[in-house]
């Protein structure tokens, strides 16, 4: 059974994966998501069902539009490659549980923040805070007895970048507190190895681009995407790590 769960949720990941290239494209533009159909940026033509199956068609036309030749990005089949990704390891740490669903719609919404902030620089309140709210309710609806940690820790991290951006103005912005409220109100305690992730990578990421010149000081990294990468590992392996960091300080 737990065959069909992983090979369901890589197959679910790929498809959903290939709706959040369409959200991530359309939303910061104001775009409808449904209309117009999939069409060519290029040329317009629409694309036909049988050359927009994910990964598959991509590499079948080896990332060319059928009808003007015009070059599709790498990156259509690589979102939805992740998102499948993802979804199976979702699967993974959650089993046949309903909090799959709530991973599920997690790891989608970070992927789309993640590629939307590459983008434009941007966490948009269209995105963050609706899915803050749904991921609260979800929760709360899962644990209903834990619902005040849910809301300590939303806060709470909130609170910490809200600080930080007060401090370093120019660094953080409002959209990464939003992101890190619904961080806190899916992962609740965990959220604390979210946001200690996030400021790791981010550090590593940020001083190894400045050293290898690529980025002067004056450039902007976007935080998101590494608040993002935070929560995915904080809601897969957050509470190993707690349990391991808890007994390396010795409380127990
Ligand atoms: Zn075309």
């Amino acid at each position: 059974m737990d065959v069909l769960l992983y090979s369901g949720s890589f197959l679910l990941g790929l498809v959903i994966g290939s709706f959040l290239n369409v959200v991530i494209h359309r939303v910061p533009l104001r775009q409808s998501l449904v209309r117009p159909g999939s069409h060519c940026p290029h040329c317009a033509h629409s694309i036909r069902w049988y050359d927009n199956i994910p990964v598959l068609s991509w590499l079948i036309l080896r990332g060319r539009c059928r009808d003007c030749g015009a070059q599709i990005g790498i990156r259509y089949p690589l979102v939805e490659v992740l998102t499948a990704a993802l979804f199976t390891l979702g699967a993974l740490a959650a089993g046949w549980e309903l909090r799959l669903l709530l991973l599920w719609g997690f790891f989608a919404v970070l992927v789309v923040v993640t590629f939307i902030d590459i983008d434009h620089m941007l966490i948009l309140n269209r995105v963050v805070i609706p899915a803050g709210a749904l991921g609260l309710a979800a929760s709360i609806a899962l644990v209903p007895s834990r619902w005040w940690e849910y809301l300590i820790s939303g806060c709470g991290a909130a609170l910490f970048l809200f600080l930080i951006a007060l401090l370093w103005p120019g660094g953080m912005g409002l959209g990464d507190v939003k992101l890190a409220l619904l961080l806190g109100f899916v992962l609740g305690a965990k959220v604390i190895v979210a946001m200690f992730a996030a400021f790791l990578l981010g550090g590593v990421v940020g001083i190894s681009l400045l050293a290898g010149g690529r980025r002067s000081r004056k450039d902007k990294i976007p935080f998101g995407p590494f608040l993002a990468l935070g929560g995915i590992i904080g809601s897969l392996v957050g509470d190993h790590i707690l349990v391991w960091y808890v007994g390396l300080i010795g409380w127990v």
